[in-house]
C-alpha cells in the first residue's frame, strides 16, 4: 500500500506532499478546534492483524517434528496445514462449519478436503468449540460434534480463524470516523469515509482482503482523494486463489451466490480426465466449473480446482469484466495441450456433451 502510494506520487498523478508515520499514526486533532480546510486528504491503510496464535519457534538443534492442531478452515489454515503435513508434521485441522472454505459450495470444499486427507491431514468439521487448555505440556481442545464430545490434543496449536482490521488504536472516535461493528473503516463505493477528506484502503475496510485489492484500492482512493475523480471500486471480476496443491481458485459468482442474487444460471463442469494436457501430464485430478446466465450467455463466475489452475482465472476474469459471451470463449483459439483448453471445453459444454467431442473442437 505504501509502495502504491509512493508510485502514484512519483508518477505525478498527485501533486501534494504526503507523509505517513510507521505504526504510530493516530488521529489526534479535535474537529471542534481544527478547521477541516487545513487538513489535507488522508488515506487510512492500516491493514489487519491476525486473530491467530503464534507459530512455534524452532527449538534446539535441527528441525523438530511436532504435532499441531489448526483451528480454522480458511485459505491460510489450508495452506499452512498442507505445508506442515508435507514437512512431516502431524496436522489435525478443526473447523466449525460443515466444510472448509465455508463460503464455497460443498463440491469445491469436499474436493480439497479429499486431497488434504489423502496426504494425511486429519480434518474434523461441524465442531462446536468448548474449551482449550494446557495439560502436561500439551494443548487440549474440547469440542462437540453432533452433541458427541470430541477431544483433541497436540504439542502445538495454531488458531487461524480470521482477521480483524487494525483500527482500534487509531483514535477514530476522537474525530468521529465511523467504524463498523467489526472495526472496519466504513467507506462508500468511492472509498471515502463519513469524513469527506478521509479515505481508506486495504484490509482496514470490509472488501476482499488481498495484496492486489489493497493496491487497487490504494490507487483508486488516492486518485479520488487528490485528483477529483469519482471512481467506484468494483470487485465483480476479481480472481482469488488458495495456494494449496491443487490450487483452489475462483472468480465472480458461484451457483449459491447467483441463486441468492436472483440471477438465473446454469453450470458446465469439465473434469480434467477430459482435458488433453492433464492426460499427457498424468494428472487428471479435479475440475473446472463455469457458471453463466443462460439468458444473456454472459459468464457469471468460475470455480477451479487444478494444479496451477489459478492461471486460468485471468481469461475468465476478463470475460466477466468485458462481457465476452460464453459462445465466444468456446469458439476462440486455445492452444492444444494447454490447461486453458479446460476453459474452452467447459464453455462448449454448456451446449454440447463433452464426452462426445474430439480434441481441438471449435
Ligand atoms: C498468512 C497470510 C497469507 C496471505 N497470502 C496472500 C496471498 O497469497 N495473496 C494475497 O493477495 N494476499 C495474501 N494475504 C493478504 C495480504 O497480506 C493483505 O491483504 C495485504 O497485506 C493488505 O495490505 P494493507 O496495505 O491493507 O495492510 P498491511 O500490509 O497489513 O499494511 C498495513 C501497514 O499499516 C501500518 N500501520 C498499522 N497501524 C498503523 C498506525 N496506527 N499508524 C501508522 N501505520 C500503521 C502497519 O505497520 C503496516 O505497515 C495473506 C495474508 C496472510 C496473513
Amino acid at each position: 500500500m505504501h509502495t502504491e502510494l509512493c508510485r502514484v506520487l512519483e508518477e505525478g498523478i498527485v501533486e501534494t506532499k504526503v507523509s505517513y508515520r510507521e505504526k504510530t499514526g493516530m488521529f489526534s486533532f479535535d474537529p471542534e478546534k481544527s478547521s477541516p480546510e487545513k487538513i489535507t486528504e488522508f488515506i487510512n491503510a492500516t491493514g489487519q492483524y491476525r486473530v491467530a496464535g503464534e507459530i512455534p519457534e524452532e527449538q534446539g538443534e535441527g528441525p523438530e517434528l511436532f504435532d499441531i492442531i489448526i483451528i480454522g478452515g480458511g485459505y491460510i489454515a489450508l495452506e499452512i496445514a498442507q505445508a506442515w503435513q508435507r514437512l512431516g508434521t502431524k496436522v489435525t485441522l478443526l473447523q466449525r462449519s460443515s466444510h472448509v472454505l465455508s463460503k464455497q459450495t460443498a463440491d469445491v470444499a469436499e474436493e480439497i478436503m479429499r486431497h488434504l486427507r489423502n496426504e494425511g491431514v486429519e480434518i474434523f468439521t461441524g465442531l462446536t468449540f468448548q474449551q482449550v487448555e494446557e495439560q502436561e505440556g500439551k494443548v487440549v481442545v474440547r469440542t462437540l460434534q453432533n452433541k458427541n464430545e470430541l477431544t483433541f490434543s497436540a504439542e502445538q496449536l495454531l488458531v487461524s480463524t480470521g482477521i480483524r482490521p487494525n483500527t482500534s488504536d487509531l483514535g477514530a472516535e476522537k474525530i468521529g470516523l465511523r467504524l463498523s461493528g467489526s472495526g472496519h473503516v466504513e467507506v462508500n463505493e468511492h472509498l471515502q469515509s463519513n469524513i469527506s477528506h478521509i479515505y481508506a484502503a486495504g484490509d482496514c475496510i470490509a472488501t476482499p482482503a488481498y495484496v492486489y485489492t489493497a493496491a487497487y484500492e490504494g490507487k483508486l482512493s488516492v486518485e479520488n482523494a487528490f485528483t477529483g475523480t469519482d471512481r467506484k471500486a468494483d470487485y465483480t471480476a476479481f480472481p482469488w486463489v488458495v495456494f494449496t496443491d491443487p490450487q483452489v481458485a475462483g472468480v465472480g459468482l458461484d451457483e449459491q451466490e447467483a441463486e441468492s442474487a436472483g440471477i438465473p444460471y446454469d453450470v458446465s463442469r469439465v473434469d480434467l480426465s477430459d482435458v488433453p494436457r492433464s492426460l499427457a501430464a498424468f494428472d487428471t485430478r479435479d475440475f473446472v466449473k463455469l457458471i453463466r446466465n443462460p439468458g444473456t450467455d454472459r459468464l457469471l463466475g468460475a470455480r477451479i480446482i487444478v494444479h496451477e489452475g489459478s492461471e486460468l482465472t485471468i481469461e475468465l476474469s476478463l470475460a466477466i469484466k468485458y462481457g465476452i459471451p460464453v459462445k465466444k470463449l468456446a469458439s476462440s483459439f486455445h492452444a492444444y495441450l494447454t490447461l486453458s483448453e479446460a476453459v474452452k471445453l467447459a464453455a462448449i459444454g454448456f451446449e454440447k456433451e463433452m464426452k462426445t467431442l474430439s480434441c481441438c473442437v471449435v
